[in-house]
């Protein structure tokens, strides 16, 4: 069965208590199954909390995250390990089932050339010993496909398919919106990765509201479709921009919606497309 969910970032720019909280309220009024949890900082995280509020308003939730720079997988396999096994323990503790997105590269961070075969391999160690771990807590991996202009590391799905397929359980964490810059189209890398396609990031060709920018939803319901995809539609819009928000995602220009319009419209178009896809049956 198909699983909806929203990010957080739907509605806020920065997670903390109080706002994560107030999230956790929103996204269950929204009709979504689960929350992705942003985890930019798992050492200011009051897992607790968040799972009493969570239990209370019967949703699930997912957690995810960006290395931080000094922490860039290839270049600092040590402080990245420190890091993740941190954000993998409030996983748990919070009651997410998994820990996904950037978790083996920093946003931001280039060499000035493509990835070497040393550099994946840092990424195949490193989370595969932290797959051991995670697996013991019930929790799964999964690792996002990124644009060009936001990592070297992993930009296609096949690529990023390539490291999933070396760590059992992992799964390959989709993006529309990235998807959008770096593949030929929306339906073959969905077909070329289904054996490991688990999570994916429904976010417009601007980041915005669903439905009003140039990815081609068809195409990408088509190939779920194709594939008999049961996995997980994540909406990802951004209103709600702060400085740190805005810096990380380039989003330059005021929202056109807030996150409520977002949300409403997000999730009311991948309803409909799943249902006229046959995906929710
Ligand atoms: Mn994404």
């Amino acid at each position: 069965m198909i699983e909806f969910g929203a990010h957080a970032f739907v509605w806020i720019g920065a997670w903390d208590t109080e706002s994560g909280n107030q999230t956790i309220r929103d996204a269950a009024r929204a009709g979504v199954n689960f929350l992705e949890i942003p985890l930019l900082n798992p050492y200011h995280f009051d897992a607790a909390s968040h799972r009493r509020v969570l239990q209370a308003e019967g949703l699930g939730a997912t957690c995810s995250l960006g290395l931080p720079a000094q922490a860039h997988l290839p270049a600092h396999p040590r402080e990245a390990t420190v890091f993740l096994q941190k954000a993998l323990e409030q996983t748990a503790a919070v009651g997410a089932d998994s820990l996904c997105g950037c978790i083996g590269y920093s946003l931001g961070t280039f060499t000035g050339v493509a990835p070497t075969a040393a550099e994946r391999q840092a990424v195949v160690d490193v989370l595969g010993s932290l797959n051991e771990k995670a697996r013991g807590l019930g929790v799964r991996l999964g690792l996002e496909a990124v644009n060009r202009y936001e990592t070297y590391l992993y930009n296609t799905l096949s690529d990023t398919a390539a490291t999933v397929r070396q760590i059992p359980g992992m799964f390959l964490h989709a993006d529309t919106y990235h998807m959008n810059i770096e593949e030929d189209g929306m339906y073959q890398p969905f077909l070329d990765t289904a054996d490991v396609l688990g999570y994916i990031h429904m976010s417009e060709s601007h980041r915005g509201l669903l439905g009003t920018g140039t990815v081609d939803w068809d195409q990408v319901f088509q190939a779920l479709a194709a594939i008999g995809y049961r996995g997980r539609l994540v909406l990802e819009s951004f209103a709600a921009i702060n400085p740190d928000l805005a810096a990380a995602t380039c989003l330059w220009r005021p929202p056109r919606h807030n996150g409520a319009q977002l949300a409403q419209g997000g999730i009311a178009l991948l309803r409909q497309k799943a249902q006229q896809y046959s995906l929710t049956t």
